[in-house]
């Protein structure tokens, strides 16, 4: 493919998309965009873009395809902005939030308008952020959930996957609810779950400070997503709110089993509480 490539949010995602695409499409050109100019500098030094914008509006005029890699509140807003732009009519815009309910309303002002928005979650990344942490293999392999509505066309679907190409990643096709239930249940739920072992073992270790010591080994591998940035799973968590609730539910009702079972010390119970667990974690790919 060549033609440009308007990347908004030059971070972790925004950077690894953009190497992506040129490492498969070395003819395109990649004009990025981001609200810290430190972080487009560094950017352009780093040969993530081949030019800056210094807006959004003149950034995009061109583009085949545009790419939101914002936190999710900036993708809604940005989608706004977009709505009231001189956009190519055959251009696709996408994103890589990593809810898709809301962020789905906010684009129907695009389809309105005859733009193709087609949703995108690449489910790999890190804690780190910033451009200098965007890595060419950081999706290879790892699933890229895309979540068109029902009025987008397959062909559409297809060049889109076409300049994604570069990230080796697994494309699956979802409905935006079914991508917020699914991430609901292996991401952000687990999430919640990780940051507060970590506070409980805060709580404790201000009477008993060997708690910190011995936090080794296996705490530190159940609990290392806690360390991720505070403002992007607040963010996750107002998006899913509904699937987290429900989820909360059914995992103070479950927790609330195993107290029981403890305190009337059922061996069989408790035995098949982590048996069952086992079988179902054993046997996953
Ligand atoms: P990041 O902090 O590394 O990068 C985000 C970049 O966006 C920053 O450079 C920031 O300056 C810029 N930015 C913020 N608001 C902006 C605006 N209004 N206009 C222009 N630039 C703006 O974060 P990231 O990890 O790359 O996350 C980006 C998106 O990808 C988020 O929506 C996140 O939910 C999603 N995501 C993250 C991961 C992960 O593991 N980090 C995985 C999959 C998807």
């Amino acid at each position: 493919m060549n033609g440009n490539v308007c990347v908004i949010g030059l971070g972790l995602i925004g950077g690894s998309l953009s190497m992506a695409i040129k490492h498969e499409h070395p003819e395109v050109n990649i004009i990025g965009y981001d609200r810290d100019d430190n972080n487009a500098h560094l950017a352009k030094i780093l040969g993530i873009i081949d030019e800056m914008t210094p807006s959004i509006e003149m950034g995009v005029q061109e583009a085949d395809l545009i790419i939101l890699a914002v936190p999710v509140n900036e993708t809604e807003r940005i989608i706004a902005e977009l709505a009231n732009m001189n956009l190519k009519q055959d251009c696709i815009v996408t994103d890589a939030g990593s809810t898709k309910g809301s962020v789905t309303k906010a684009a129907k002002k695009l389809l309105d308008m005859g733009i193709t928005f087609i949703g995108g979650h690449p489910m790999a990344g890190s804690h780190k952020s910033g451009a200098g942490a965007a890595k060419l293999q950081l999706f290879e392999n790892a699933f890229y959930l895309l979540t068109p509505t029902e009025e987008i066309l397959d062909a559409d679907i297809n060049r889109l996957k076409i300049w994604l190409k570069g990230t080796k990643a697994n494309f699956l096709l979802v409905t935006p609810e079914n991508h917020d239930l699914l991430t609901g249940v292996i991401s952000h739920f687990p999430h919640i779950i990780a940051s507060g072992l970590v506070k409980q073992a805060e709580h404790y270790s201000e009477r008993n400070p060997l708690v910190s010591r011995l936090a080794a080994g296996g705490f530190r591998d159940i609990t290392r997503i806690a360390s991720s940035s505070p403002e992007m799973w607040r963010d996750i968590l107002l998006h899913n709110k509904t699937v987290l609730i429900e989820l909360m539910d059914n995992w103070i009702d479950e927790m609330v089993q195993v107290k029981d079972l403890i305190a009337a010390a059922d061996r069989v119970g408790i035995y098949q509480f982590f048996q069952e667990a086992k079988e179902f974690r054993d046997e996953l790919p």
